[in-house]
């Protein structure tokens, strides 16, 4: 059995969940408190595929890189996402303009790794109806491009579809 490492990428706006995102994957925890992201941090997380996914059996291990939010983003986004073979580009949907940023967000992300995959995770859905949720995930499906494999609504609060998410992206790096 062999281990490959990737890294991965979580790109979006300032307060959208990101840093929340992974503690969920990574730690299977939560919290309300804000605390601000601080430079860059990475976190790792094995991922084991068995023979029902793969020919072979293979683990891999990801590097999950979460950024500071800040207006200072723009300069730093190039080299931040270097190397990286797939992004979660994470929208609030309590902050319609969030939503709005995804676009921009994706050709940022691609400008620097054209032939990397990514999700897109609708996030903060715990706080919303169910029946809005739907509607908004039509909208951002964002299917006429190849690189985008999915949209998920997700929650790091409940941890609503946030494994599943990752799993896809995870799947498609190997
Ligand atoms: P980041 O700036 O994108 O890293 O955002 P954070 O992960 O720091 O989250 C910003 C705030 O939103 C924090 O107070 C989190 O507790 C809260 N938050 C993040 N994800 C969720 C979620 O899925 N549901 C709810 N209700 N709150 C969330
Ligand atoms: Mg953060």
């Amino acid at each position: 059995m062999s281990t490959i490492s990737k890294k991965i990428c979580l790109f979006g706006d300032f307060g959208v969940g990101k840093t929340s995102l992974i503690r969920q994957f990574v730690e299977s925890q939560f919290s309300d408190e804000y605390l601000s992201t601080v430079g860059v941090k990475i976190s790792r997380k094995l991922i084991s595929f068995s023979k029902k996914d793969l020919y072979f059996e293979k683990d891999l291990q990801l590097l999950i890189w979460d950024i500071e939010g800040s207006n200072k983003f723009k300069t730093v986004a190039p080299n931040y996402f270097q190397g990286s073979k797939g992004a979660v580009i994470v929208g609030d949907v309590t902050q319609p303009e969030t939503l709005n940023h995804l676009q921009e967000h994706i050709q940022t992300f691609l400008a620097v790794n054209p032939k990397s995959y990514i999700v897109v995770a609708l996030n903060k859905s715990d706080m919303i109806a169910s029946e809005y949720l739907e509607k908004i995930r039509q909208k951002y499906q964002f299917s006429n491009q190849i690189n985008i494999l999915d949209t998920y609504i997700t929650s790091a609060k409940t941890g609503n579809n946030v494994d599943e998410m990752f799993q896809t992206l995870a799947t498609h790096l190997i």
